[in-house]
């Protein structure tokens, strides 16, 4: 048994893997929980007890002290914005990074061994950066990228990296001083990760369902507007390539994700649910921009469209300040505050609360499966079910519209 304990609690470990990567003696390795969440192990028999593995650990030791510089209402202007989650901020900052010369991380859906695995990987043409674009609802992979991120950084290289808070404070103590000036750091705005291996299992439930092979999974979808609907591309057993479009409120996966049901442990008390975050740069969407912006809107004569998404943008840091002035060209901006932002983005106040509900759902997992997790959704939601099915198809824009119409 090694002598060194990385942690006490599981609410203790991110899973950013700082300390897999640091590890001189390739001691440390991941490895699932029963419900699949991945946690670091250490092999005794190769541990030397140097304890880098200790020091390395942000998320028990360092304490984030950045606080918002300045905050926008922001979409890209140079990228596809259909292709991302929200205002497409992100594609538009790693467009230049590109362009510069640069490398950017992110997390792109592989498929690995048949499966779809969220991971982060770098990419340095411009016409990768679709991998990257679009939330990923589920804990990525992160291998040895900060091992690579180091290298590079050490050779000169321009280097853009993004993920969850957890994974940039990792990355930031992993690093120490090195190549910083190069160094630009993307966090967004996270209310909680599922594991990999939970996503598969609802993958291949729904595989089941669409009697298909799925080869593409996008979480949000804007063919009908900026929202929460997701698209699974599928391959019929007669290889025609079709897809279906997945409602939040219609799926058990996307409705235990939202509802905070299926987190890592640690992310119910998650550190970085605050205004002090690890990043140069913090992103999200814009939820409740048509209460603290109204005037903004394509609606109401302004410049920013609903219906095609609208980020947040949090400059944490003066390097962040400078690197948007340089980009700004691409970019569509309008002034705001941290607090308009924070008012229905609850997880830049406090992390997501744990619910009762978690420990019964993942019981379910383990003992029947994610096809008893489905099941009993769907035992719950019988009654509403119907209601939904008809609102949800009903355009994100249609909707809004009546909306106000009905507050006149
Ligand atoms: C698990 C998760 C929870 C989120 N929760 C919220 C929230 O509560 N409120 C909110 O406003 N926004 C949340 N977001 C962020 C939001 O969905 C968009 O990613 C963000 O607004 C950036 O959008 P974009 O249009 O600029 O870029 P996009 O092109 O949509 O985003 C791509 C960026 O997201 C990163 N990314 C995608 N999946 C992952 C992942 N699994 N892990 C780490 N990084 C990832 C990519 O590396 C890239 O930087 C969440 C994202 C994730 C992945």
């Amino acid at each position: 048994m090694a002598k060194i304990t990385l942690f006490h609690d599981k609410a203790e470990c991110c899973g950013c893997e700082a300390c897999v990567n640091i590890c001189p003696q390739k001691a440390i390795h991941m490895e699932e929980d029963e419900y699949g969440f991945r946690y670091s192990c250490i092999d005794a028999s190769l541990c030397v007890e140097c304890g880098l593995c200790q020091r390395v650990c942000g998320y028990k030791q360092v304490e984030e002290n950045n606080v918002p510089v300045s905050t926008y209402v922001a979409c890209t202007l140079n990228t596809d914005i259909m292709k991302s989650a929200s205002g497409g901020i992100f594609a538009s900052l790693a467009k230049s990074m590109i362009e510069q010369g640069g490398i950017v991380y992110g997390v792109s859906m592989e498929t690995i061994s048949g499966e779809l695995t969220p991971m982060h990987i770098g990419v340095e043409k411009l016409e990768d950066l679709i991998k990257l674009q679009g939330s990923k609802y589920v804990q990525s992979i992160m291998g040895d990228t900060y091992q690579q991120v180091k290298k590079l950084l050490m050779q000169g290289r321009k280097i853009l990296f993004s993920g969850t808070p957890c994974q940039v404070a990792g990355l930031k103590t992993y690093l120490g001083d090195v190549g910083n000036e190069n160094l630009l750091l993307v966090d967004i705005i996270c209310h909680g990760v599922p594991s990999v291996s939970f996503f598969q299992s609802y993958v291949k439930e729904l595989e089941k369902k669409l009697k298909g092979k799925i080869t593409e999974f996008r979480f949000r979808d804007k063919s009908s507007g900026w929202g929460l609907v997701g698209k699974a591309s599928y391959l019929t057993a007669k290889n025609q390539e079709k897809s279906k479009l997945i409602y939040a409120r219609e799926s058990s996966y996307y409705q235990l994700f939202l509802r905070g049901d299926i987190y890592r442990e640690n992310c119910y008390s998650c550190k970085y649910a605050s205004s002090n975050r690890p990043g140069d740069i913090t992103l999200g969407d814009y939820w409740g921009i048509e209460h603290e912006h109204p005037d903004y809107l394509v609606a109401n004569g302004g410049d920013f469209d609903e219906a095609q998404g609208i980020s947040c943008m949090i400059i944490n840091t003066s390097k962040g300040k400078e690197y948007v002035k340089q980009v700004s060209d691409g970019l569509r901006l309008g002034t705001s505050t941290f607090e308009k932002v924070a008012r229905k983005n609850g997880q830049l106040r406090y992390p997501t609360k744990s619910s009762e509900r978690r420990q019964m759902i993942l019981d379910k997992y383990v003992n029947g499966g994610y096809q008893e997790v489905d099941a009993w959704f769907k035992r719950k939601n019988l009654i509403k079910m119907p209601f939904v099915f008809v609102l949800d198809r009903i355009p994100v824009a249609v909707k809004k519209k009546i909306r106000r119409m009905l507050k006149r």
